[in-house]
């Protein structure tokens, strides 16, 4: 087979050639740096509306390897924004860690993927997401992004975050050292940096719903600023927060000052990384429940036997287990979590985990 060969030295197959041609002909990537991306390690964490496109699009963009770490399964509601998912995914509850991965490989074989079906948590984060030279965030919920920030900046490696809610999304890439980090965006009040986040803490795509199209553009800044990142151009990077607006049609980018007293990258105060700060429970979606439970290991299927008798509609595909009792849909996986949908009250949740799942 051909080869092509640079100043480097490192050599890249000719069908590589192909099949990243038009974005080598980008000259400020060019070959140098589409070989830098073809070596490159990056972790998502979270695989809904932003991590589908942004997965999506580094997977074909060619960089080497791509982790995507996800806690949920794909439902109905998600098809609407979720780029990789099917109908049929929705149909099995697959993992979406698992339907990403599977998706993922199809689109491209040259790309190590990686699908982990995990909650990220203090305890599982140095494990998840060291080594990699991004972390790009994906999720949906200020905990896990505080505990992102606090690896991150603690570990000294970039990360990218974004958030999309109705028809507005903003994204602002971190690097410790050299920009703003998400504490100094906000934690710090009076400086203006809270309200430039623009997402209020309680608004979700759950409450107050989501376009595709948010979350498509949001997704798409932060998969070319991981591409600038991976291929050595971190001169190109915005450096500002950018925020766009796609009913309004309106896009703002703005500047974001470091605060020297940061808890995180000011004072080196990780308290989301210590797990001083996270909740056991957390509420996700309109009307459901999350337990969080660490450093457990559940056998569903024996777990599916013992329900058998005493819960209704007992089901497990082998990543999960769904039953009915007490007026909710519970959902348990492997590492223990469960999900309550129908109720609103963490009590209720607790109470059927410890009947059902057992303390
Ligand atoms: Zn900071």
């Amino acid at each position: 087979m051909a080869r092509y060969t640079s100043g480097s030295g490192r050599q890249m197959e000719a069908e590589q050639y192909e099949r990243y041609s038009r974005q080598i002909l980008f000259a400020p990537l060019g070959e140098e740096g589409q070989k830098r991306l073809l070596e490159s390690r990056a972790v998502v964490v979270g695989c809904g509306a932003l991590g589908t496109v942004l997965a999506g699009l580094l997977v074909r963009a060619g960089v080497g390897r791509l982790r995507v770490v996800d806690r949920d399964f794909v439902e109905l509601s998600n098809l609407q924004r979720q780029t990789l998912f099917e109908e049929a995914d929705a149909r099995d509850a697959l993992p979406k860690a698992v339907a990403a991965e599977r998706r993922l490989r199809a689109m491209n074989s040259g790309v190590e993927v990686e699908g982990v079906v995990a909650d990220v948590t203090p305890e599982n984060i140095g494990e998840l997401a060291a080594g990699f030279a991004v972390i790009l965030d994906g999720t949906d919920n200020f905990e896990t992004r505080m505990l992102l920030n606090d690896f991150a900046v603690s570990a000294g490696v970039p990360w990218i975050y974004a958030a999309a809610v109705g028809s507005y999304g903003v994204t602002f890439t971190v690097r410790p050292g050299e920009t703003a980090c998400l504490a100094c965006l906000v934690e710090s009040v009076g400086n203006g940096n809270a309200a430039t986040a623009g997402l209020a803490a309680e608004e979700t795509c759950d409450t107050a719903g989501v376009l595709n199209t948010a979350a498509g553009v949001i997704g798409a800044l932060e998969a070319a600023e991981a591409v600038k990142l991976l291929s050595g151009h971190a001169e190109a990077l915005a450096g500002r927060l950018v925020s766009c607006d796609v009913w309004k049609g309106r896009f703002q980018s703005v500047r974001v000052e470091r605060e020297p007293g940061c808890r995180a990258c000011g004072r080196r105060d990780f308290r989301w990384l210590e797990g001083a700060a996270q909740p056991q429970v957390t509420m996700c979606g309109r009307d459901s429940v999350q337990i969080h439970e660490r450093r457990r290991r559940l056998d569903l299927e024996e777990l599916a036997r013992r329900l058998g008798s005493v819960a209704s509609g007992v089901r497990t595909n082998g990543f999960l287990l769904r039953f009915a009792a007490g007026g909710c849909e519970v959902t348990v996986f492997a590492d223990g979590r469960a999900v309550f949908k129908g109720t609103k009250d963490a009590a209720v949740a607790r109470s059927l985990y410890a009947r059902y799942i057992g303390a």
